[in-house]
């Protein structure tokens, strides 16, 4: 087994996740079997508890474990599962040290940084390969270099460094800012912050170094003098379009044969056809439709990431660009106006009742006006709310989650969640089955009578309702093994009216791009086409 340290310096947000990605990327094309391993050193047990604001989505694996929005990138790019042991937090790591101590595992020693935090760390990392017969595990340390929480997780990579003679490699990605005033690359920062690295006793076999502008060889020879790193290895990445390029960009340097070579591996070369396709579609799209996305955080960069790259799968595969609309759900008067002017709207998932009443009225709007709409767990629980409300006469109808007192709780827990104290004890999370019901849509789309997807909520559909929304026009067209929890459902009589209780967008892949996502662009392109012929008749008409 070997190992890839991607460490950063100088700032964060400058794509070290892309890289680490995009990089795992390329080696499973050159054959190799890849794992990764996310560590973030701040001391929350997971993602789970944290709020968009900070961290961007929450993620979730097959197996429930609530991580980082990295995560995602990795099983996109990968193209495989990742579990719980794929992200190491300090948290994890404390709790497991200290539930060892109480068990009295160290025999009455007193428990340390170093050795005992540092041991846990070496030894999650590599069980973590071992289990999934890696070849290669990346490891990427969240945060920067110099950071106070992440000191023990770069002590036991350190000590990796000696153990694993020559299977370990490191790379530190730096940003190497260009000052307006001055119009020339400025390398000082990388240099600190590989003296940092170094002092702590890690020096670096790469750098890459992230810029606005393309680097010319004087500099890369000058960060390679001082940070002693071969001058081979000092690659230069300037800002790409978007994330897709990076596996071709990166594939196109030496890094990826100088980190095979370095560690005895061969190079087997790989030309991704595939992925080339890919970026070729998404840079030159047949035509572009625009989706809505009526949310509240899409202020926030990276709040509904999967989404976006799940658009990007589906123009990967099909050519149809997708322009997103960000949406407010808190501002009425501007969801009105763009509203008309979309070719469909996605309702993404959500907690807490902030712009309920917003994302009900755009549900309202695109089942009326026949705009295709795709509901996803939020937006197909608010869906059902639309639909008792304006449908059933049912006025007030809602969730428990938002009124505990409403009428007509057509959303709300199952008895046997009710009571349970523990918030996150009655999350259905991860991996589920669910059928398909035929003659719907839904099994349409899907071509198959039992799938599994990935869930991550608390409330349902109120068995008490389903037989009069049903009655209606409401189809739940899947449902789970139990036949209890509605899973899909759809409007009849509309062209393209899907939700899903579900986050189909956890599980798209490049190869594998969500299929509801793909049927509500379909739909979107069919629209517009439409939409656009009925005005030049109108044109036409008016002449
Ligand atoms: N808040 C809803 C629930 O807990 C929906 C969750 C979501 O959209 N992820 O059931």
């Amino acid at each position: 087994m070997r190992f890839v340290v991607i460490t950063g310096g100088v700032i964060s947000g400058i794509g070290k996740g892309t890289i680490t990605s995009s990089l795992a990327y390329i080696l499973k094309e050159r054959n190799y079997s890849v794992d990764i391993v996310k560590i973030d050193p701040y001391i929350n047990y997971d993602a789970g508890t944290m709020n968009p604001y900070q961290h961007g989505e929450v993620f979730v694996l097959s197996d429930g474990t609530e991580t980082d929005l990295d995560l995602g990138n990795y099983e996109r790019f990968l193209g495989r599962d990742l579990k719980s042991g794929n992200n190491l937090t300090t948290g994890k790591i404390y709790k497991w040290v200290i539930e060892k101590e109480r068990r009295g595992d160290f025999l009455g020693s007193t428990v340390q940084i170093i050795p005992h935090i540092t041991d846990e760390i070496k030894r999650r990392i590599r069980s973590i390969g071992l289990e999934d017969n890696a070849d290669i595990v990346l490891i990427e340390v969240g945060g920067v270099v110099g950071d106070i929480e992440s000191m023990p997780f770069l002590e036991a990579l350190r000590q990796m460094r000696l153990e694993e003679d020559g299977r370990i490699f490191f790379i530190h990605v730096t940003y190497v800012p260009t000052l307006r005033s001055v119009g020339e690359p400025k390398t000082k920062p990388t240099q600190h912050s590989v003296k940092e690295l170094r002092s702590i006793g890690i020096q670096p076999d790469a750098i890459i170094a992230r810029s606005e502008i393309e680097l010319d060889r004087d500099l890369r020879e000058k960060i390679a003098l001082f940070t002693q790193v071969d001058e081979k290895a000092v690659i230069g990445i300037p800002d790409v379009g978007d994330i897709f390029s990076m596996p071709l960009m990166l594939n196109e340097t030496v890094l990826p044969n100088y980190i095979l070579d370095k560690m005895g591996l061969k190079a087997n070369e790989s030309k991704m056809e595939f992925w080339k396709g890919v970026v070729e579609n998404i840079t030159n799209p047949s035509h572009y439709v625009t989706i809505g996305v009526v949310g509240k955080y899409v202020h926030l960069k990276d709040s509904y990431i999967s989404h976006e790259h799940t658009f990007m799968h589906v123009t990967g595969k099909t050519g149809i660009g997708v322009k997103i609309k960000w949406i407010d759900s808190d501002n009425a008067e501007q969801e009105e106006e763009t509203l008309r002017e979309v070719d469909g709207i996605l309702i993404p998932g959500g907690f807490g009742p902030r712009g309920i009443e917003g994302k009900i009225k755009a549900i309202k709007f695109a089942r009326e006006n026949k705009i295709p709409l795709l509901g996803i767990c939020l937006g197909f629980q608010l869906s059902v709310i639309e639909f008792a409300r304006n449908v059933l006469g049912l006025t007030g109808a809602n969730s428990t989650e938002f009124n505990p007192e409403t009428k007509y709780p057509v959303i709300d827990l199952l008895p046997e969640q009710v009571g349970v104290s523990d918030m996150g004890g009655t999350m259905r999370l991860g991996d589920l089955k669910l059928k398909l019901r035929q003659n719907t849509m839904a099994f349409q789309i899907y071509g198959k009578e039992e799938v599994s997807e990935r869930h991550r909520h608390r409330y349902e559909v109120n068995p008490k309702y389903i037989r009069d929304l049903e009655k209606n026009g409401l189809i739940f067209s899947a449902v789970d093994l139990s036949d209890v929890r509605m899973e899909i459902l759809e409007v009849e009589n509309h062209p393209f009216f899907m939700g899903s209780q579900f986050h189909a967008e956890f599980k798209s892949r490049p190869e594998k791009p969500s299929v509801l996502h793909e049927a509500l662009v379909r739909a979107a392109s069919k629209y517009n086409s439409t939409r656009r012929k009925n005005f030049i008749e109108q044109e036409k008409f008016a002449k």
